[in-house]
């Protein structure tokens, strides 16, 4: 018999560069595909999937004189380019045989719902994924901290911070050879290693609200669902 999931609800933070694969920019179909597939081991097995997508593979936030484009300008920016990879994903999602709704939180109702918080958790309790577009809907901050929101409102039980790393390393594995990764550590170490882990908004109000968050690595096959099935992988933050 298949092994019960350990987690009933989650929430998948996924950046938008994760999306662009290797060229960092745009959308990589290769990429939508493996990850709808990752997404659908879990589902399948009962686990409640929610979404929220970033938008650096397409716009990032700039300020200053050089970009023309002032800073709330250019966060509205990021946070359509969220809503674009949103579709994209929902469209992979589909064509693995998922339902899928996303739920923006700047409303576009000719393209997706608004967020409205009741209805995302009825999606998810009828085993739809639900991917949440736009942000929080306000400028100043990032989709890290609309993980830690969203997470926090839908009571998922963990925020998966889907990487192209492993986990949380002492030191940047890329910089340092010596570095190894923590499997387990607390919120409370990562702030006094000053590790970086998510933005300090998103970080605190995970910490206030007593949700755990696993860093892990997307790309490596098969993790999403070993996650699921309570095994250790990644980095586990805890209280
Ligand atoms: N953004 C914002 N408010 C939010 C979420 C995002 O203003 O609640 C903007 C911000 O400019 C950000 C951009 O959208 O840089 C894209 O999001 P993010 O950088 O978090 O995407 P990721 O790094 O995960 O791809």
């Amino acid at each position: 018999m298949s092994q019960p999931p350990k987690y009933k609800r989650i929430l998948l933070k996924l950046s938008g560069e994760a999306l662009a694969g290797p060229s960092g920019y745009n959308i990589d179909p290769a990429i939508l595909e493996q990850y709808a597939k990752e997404i659908k081991q879990v589902l399948d097995m009962g686990v409640e999937v929610a979404v929220v997508i970033g938008g650096g593979n397409i716009f990032r936030g700039v300020s200053g004189e050089r970009s023309g484009i002032d800073r709330v300008q250019g966060d509205y920016m990021g946070m359509l380019a969220t809503v674009i990879n949103a579709m994209a994903l929902q469209s992979a999602f589909e064509r693995q045989g998922m339902y899928t709704r996303v739920m923006s939180a700047i409303k576009m109702e000719q393209i997706c719902e608004p967020y409205v918080r009741r209805r995302a958790i009825r999606h998810l309790e009828k085993n739809r994924v639900v991917i949440f577009a736009a942000g929080t809907g306000n400028p100043y901050f990032t989709t890290d901290s609309t993980a830690a929101l969203r997470a926090n409102e839908i009571e998922a039980d963990v925020v998966l911070k889907g990487t192209k790393v492993d986990g949380v390393y002492t030191a940047d594995p890329m910089k340092d050879k010596t570095a190894t990764r923590y499997t387990h550590i607390t919120f409370q170490d990562v702030y006094e290693k000053k590790l970086s882990v998510m933005d300090l908004t998103a970080f605190t109000l995970c910490q206030e609200n007593n949700l755990p968050i696993i860093v892990f690595n997307m790309n490596e096959q098969g993790s999403l669902l070993r996650l699921a099935q309570g095994e250790d992988v990644g980095t586990l933050i805890t209280v």
